[in-house]
């Protein structure tokens, strides 16, 4: 399979070239969560502030309407801070 590459403008913050990585993104619904992940991302090699090509950003507006109805589920630690601020 081809990869594509994507040009972006260079840092709207810093000035700083930005390339097109794979990074997760967390999307929140009140108490719900959901991990996408491997999400085409232009990242400012400066800063690190996290740019998205118009199409990607449509697609993920679409697909944080809702929940995910159909998604793989993967389990992680709910840790209560004042729990983990004693211990330590
Ligand atoms: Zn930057």
């Amino acid at each position: 399979m081809k990869q594509e590459s994507h040009s972006y403008d260079d840092c709207h913050i810093c000035g700083g070239h930005v390339k097109e990585v794979r990074q997760r993104k967390d999307h929140y619904w009140k108490d719900k969560v959901a991990v996408f992940n491997d999400v085409p991302t232009g990242q400012c090699q400066k800063c690190g502030s996290p740019y998205y090509r118009p199409e990607i950003r449509a697609r993920l507006d679409k697909l944080t309407r809702r929940p995910p109805a159909n998604a793989r589920y993967i389990s992680v630690p709910l840790v209560r801070y004042a729990n983990v601020s004693r211990s330590i």
